[in-house]
Parts: C-alpha cells; sequence; structure tokens
C-alpha cells in the first residue's frame, strides 16, 4: 500500500512551496489507489496549536486536498500530532541508546563551544570528541553529582558512506565523517523532528517520504536511526525548491518587499490588494502575501487553477501538456518526471491558468464564486442581476473578487459617488451635456422595453436626430449613470439598472450639474 505523508509544522500559514509538496504527496497516492496522511509536526508544544494550524487546514480544504487520515479525520495511527507521541519516542530513545546507537551526553555548553573554537583555530571541521559521553551508569552517576544534565545524542559512523537511492534525484552518497552527533532528545526530554519523524514514518507506514529538497541532507541521519531501530526504510524523494521569480533562491514570505520589485509580482499584489481593500480587509504583510496560499482564497482565486499551476512548479507529463484537471493530475502524475532544478514561481503564468480555468466556467457558476464578495462589501444585489452582471463583464472577471469593480456600479443612486475626472470631462465642461442628457433622458422615459437592443437603438435615433456623435452622450450617460467613465457595454448597464434607477441617476447628475451652474 502506498502512503504518503505531509507533515507541517503549525506555524500559521501554508506556504505555497508547502502547498506544491502536499500535492505531489496526495497525487503520488491517488494515483496508486494509496492514502495521504497529514500529520503535525509540533515537537515544540505551542499553546495556540488550534490557531496556528486553522489556516493550514482550511488551505488544503479550499484547495481539495483531502487527507485519508489525520487531525480531524482521525484514523488508525493517531494521535497525528507529534506533541502527543512522546511515548513512542521515548521507547525510540531507550532502544537507540541500548542498542549503543545512541548515547547520554553530559557535554555543557561551554564545553562544546571551547572544543568548537579549537577546531575552528586547527582549520578543521568540528566533530564532536564524545568527552562526556556517558559509557555506563555509573559515568551518569559521576556525571549528574557534578550536576550535569544529559542530552542524547546519536553515535554516528566515522568512516563510510551513506548510500540511498532518491526517487528524484537518483543515487546519492554522504561520507558518514561529516555528520555530527546529532542530539536527538534535548535534556528538558523533548524530542528532535529526526528522531520523532522516523518513528511516526514508520509506526504511520509511511512508503514514500516526499519532501522538500532543504530535507535532502537531513536522509542520512533519518536513515541511521532507522536502522538503528530496524525499521524497514521508507522510499525517498525529494523535491525542488520553488524558487522566487526570476531567480533560483527559494520562494520566502519573508521577502515579499523584494519580489515586489518583479513587475508581475507586484501586478498580483495589486490585483490582490485592491480586492482586499474594497471587501474592507486591511491587507497586512503577515497572511496577505502570495506566497501564503490563504491569499489566492481571499481574493478569489479558483483552486483548480491554483493547482494546476502548482502542479507543473517542477512536474511535467510531456513539453505540451498545460491543462489538467482534478482527474487527469491524478492520472498523470508520476515520481520520475519531477525536475530535480528548481522552478520558479511566476505570477503572468498563474494568473494565465486562472483565467483559462474561470473561462471555462459557465456563467451561473461565476456568478455563484462571484456572490460571496458582493456580500462581503454589503452590496444587495438581486440574483439574476449578479448574473447578468458577470455575463456583460465576461473575461473581465478574471478573479472573482473582480466583481466588485464591476458590480460597484449597482450600489444605490445615493450613494453613487462620481469620479472627478470623468465628470468633469463628461458632464461639467462640454457645453450642451445638460441639455443633450435631459433630451436623451425623455427618450429613455418613452422606451417601450427597456432592455440593451432597445436601448441601443434609441441611442442611434438620437445622435442622428440631434446632428451629434455618439461620443458626445454616450459617455454622459455612463458617467451618469454609473459614476465612472469605465465598464462594461453602455446598453447592458442601462439594462441591468432598469428603467427606474435610470432614470432617477440620470435626474441626481442634471441636478448636480444645474447647482453646480448656479454656484459658479
Ligand atoms: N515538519 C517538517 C517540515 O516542515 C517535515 C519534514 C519532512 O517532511 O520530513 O519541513
Amino acid at each position: 500500500m502506498i502512503r504518503t505523508r505531509f507533515a507541517p509544522s503549525p506555524t500559521g500559514y501554508l506556504h505555497i512551496g508547502g502547498v506544491r509538496t502536499a500535492l505531489f504527496n496526495w497525487l503520488f497516492s491517488r494515483r496508486h489507489g494509496g492514502q495521504f496522511i497529514l500529520r503535525v509536526d509540533d515537537t515544540d508544544r505551542q499553546r495556540n496549536l488550534d490557531e496556528t494550524l486553522a489556516p493550514i487546514l482550511q488551505g488544503f480544504r479550499w484547495l481539495g486536498i483531502d487527507w485519508d487520515e489525520g487531525p480531524e479525520v482521525g484514523g488508525d495511527h493517531r494521535p497525528y500530532f507529534q506533541s502527543e507521541r512522546g511515548a513512542l519516542y521515548q521507547a525510540a530513545v531507550d532502544r537507540l541508546v541500548e542498542a549503543g546507537r545512541a548515547y547520554y551526553d553530559y557535554a555543557r555548553t561551554e564545553e562544546l563551544a571551547e572544543e568548537r573554537k579549537l577546531a575552528e583555530a586547527e582549520k578543521r571541521k568540528f566533530i564532536y570528541s564524545r568527552r562526556w559521553r556517558a559509557a555506563s551508569d555509573g559515568d551518569r552517576e559521576r556525571f549528574e553529582a557534578e550536576g550535569r544534565q544529559a542530552v542524547v545524542r546519536l553515535e554516528m559512523p566515522r568512516e563510510g558512506e551513506c548510500r540511498f537511492e532518491d526517487l528524484v534525484r537518483g543515487n546519492m552518497a554522504f561520507e558518514w565523517k561529516g555528520e555530527q552527533d546529532h542530539v536527538i532528545q534535548r535534556a528538558d526530554g523533548t524530542f528532535l523532528y529526526h528522531l520523532a519523524s522516523v518513528v511516526d514514518d514508520h509506526e504511520m507506514a509511511i512508503s514514500h517520504v516526499i519532501r522538500a529538497e532543504e530535507h535532502l541532507s537531513n536522509t542520512p541521519r533519518q536513515i541511521r536511526i532507522a536502522e538503528g531501530l530496524g525499521y524497514e526504510l521508507p522510499r525517498y524523494a525529494h523535491l525542488p525548491f520553488v524558487a522566487e521569480p526570476g531567480s533560483k533562491n527559494k520562494l520566502s514570505k519573508r521577502k515579499l518587499d523584494k519580489y515586489l520589485k518583479h513587475p508581475d509580482f507586484a501586478r498580483l499584489t495589486l490585483h490582490g490588494d485592491e480586492i482586499a481593500r474594497a471587501i474592507g480587509l486591511a491587507p497586512d504583510a503577515e497572511t496577505f502575501n502570495p506566497v501564503i496560499i490563504d491569499f489566492y482564497e481571499t481574493v478569489g482565486f479558483l483552486p483548480s487553477a491554483v493547482l494546476n499551476y502548482l502542479l507543473l512548479l517542477g512536474w511535467s507529463l510531456d513539453d505540451k501538456t498545460e491543462h489538467f484537471d482534478r482527474a487527469a493530475m491524478i492520472e498523470s502524475f508520476s515520481l520520475e518526471r519531477v525536475q530535480k532544478a528548481p522552478a520558479s514561481f511566476d505570477p503572468t503564468k498563474l494568473m494565465s491558468f486562472q483565467e483559462r480555468h474561470m473561462a471555462g466556467l459557465s456563467v451561473d457558476k461565476r456568478a455563484e464564486l462571484c456572490r460571496p464578495f458582493v456580500e462581503c462589501a454589503g452590496w444587495d444585489v438581486a440574483a439574476a442581476d449578479l448574473v447578468a452582471i458577470v455575463a456583460a463583464a465576461g473575461d473581465r472577471i478574471k478573479i472573482a473578487g473582480d466583481i466588485l469593480q464591476f458590480a460597484e456600479f449597482y450600489q444605490s443612486e445615493d450613494e453613487l459617488e462620481y469620479d472627478a475626472k470623468a465628470w468633469d470631462k463628461r458632464l461639467a465642461r462640454p457645453e450642451r451635456a445638460a441639455e443633450l442628457l435631459g433630451r436623451f433622458r425623455a427618450a429613455l422615459a418613452d422606451l417601450p422595453v427597456f432592455e440593451e437592443a432597445e436601448l441601443e437603438r434609441a441611442m442611434r435615433f438620437f445622435v442622428e436626430r440631434e446632428g451629434i456623435k455618439l461620443g458626445e452622450i454616450i459617455h454622459a450617460v455612463r458617467v451618469a449613470a454609473t459614476g465612472k467613465s469605465v465598464g462594461f457595454g453602455m446598453f447592458e448597464t442601462l439594462a441591468i439598472l432598469g428603467r427606474e434607477r435610470t432614470l432617477a441617476r440620470v435626474d441626481r447628475a442634471l441636478a448636480r450639474i444645474a447647482t453646480a451652474e448656479t454656484q459658479s
């Protein structure tokens, strides 16, 4: 049985690179009819666990990456929190000590620092001398009588190599002599990640450890632990980093300021910022960050587009296939086609996937996705009108949050604000603006039906009758009706507003012009 896992530390956010790692684990298990386990790496027990785990679980739920075992769903290998698995780790430490694979070490911090300094002076790599290793119970008593405290260290080989096959990187060899005697249990009794992870992978019957490249160099010590405990080794696959836009460095949430110098990244962030502001969410640098998955949910990306994009960050089926739905992803995924080189995050490409996935949805579906944003903004938009707005806006709505820009005109007449420049250019300055608008109002009032085609016909007729250019009236009507000079089709806009609201808006604009004229 193929069993994979993703083991996040509860940090309060889900990094986009972490999502990619989880996705590959999930796809691999789904591809082979296996199971995907979520395990919480909280060896350093935290008080605010719920708070720091929630955004991570929510990220996966939003993306539709489901887990067969783990928090909330339970499973045969519970608990899935490392902080609750101490007894297992203690038993493993005891066995390693008994087997001579680990030892109690009583060195004081200053003593280790001294050894380190000496190595530096002699220009050699520091390797602990094991001087304060307790070889017997007698040693332990003696050291403890001196007021010393023990950590437990692995006793690493000092010659030879650790060899293993990595399913992405091929045959690996690490010299043992470069390895420290890593600590597996601290003096306060807490356990370290390497030990906990190996014990859990074994206890949870993980067949494939698929994780970020930064753990490659941790693998020899983990293999050493596993072998010391007599475990069968899992297969390993180390994935390349998700790199910064246009570079090979690891993408980091802390470097947002730097990434914003990249025009594509800045565009994505700015786009998100506008949406966030419109729904009254102050974009705070900590979580409102395109390196973190929350960002995409907040501004209305489609999970399918995000997944499709992340799939191709370090994996490809061939040179040409780019678009995958969930079923196709599962069917096509293989570890053999994961690349070794870091894949750099490209916001523009992500956006193009988003646009394409959005375009593939029905108008009703897009309206349904847009609805929460309209509600969040506190706007009351009738269901049929929302569908009409979404249809009229067409592919201008790239992410669901864009609806805010296109539905703004629909707000109540009393709140309509006029863009100052548009007002000035289209209604305040042209000499005949009020006169033409007033006459066109009469035409609108007389229309037998207030529909798009009819409105268009009426305007053409009006332009001809008045002997004016279309531009002399159409922009004025738009600014009067929506407050802005941009938007989707004018006649669709008026039809959505309906006769009564359109006339009320025209009247409001006319009154405003009149007031300005009497004041000047
Ligand atoms: N909690 C570890 C991390 O966040 C898990 C590493 C692993 O997959 O072994 O990187």
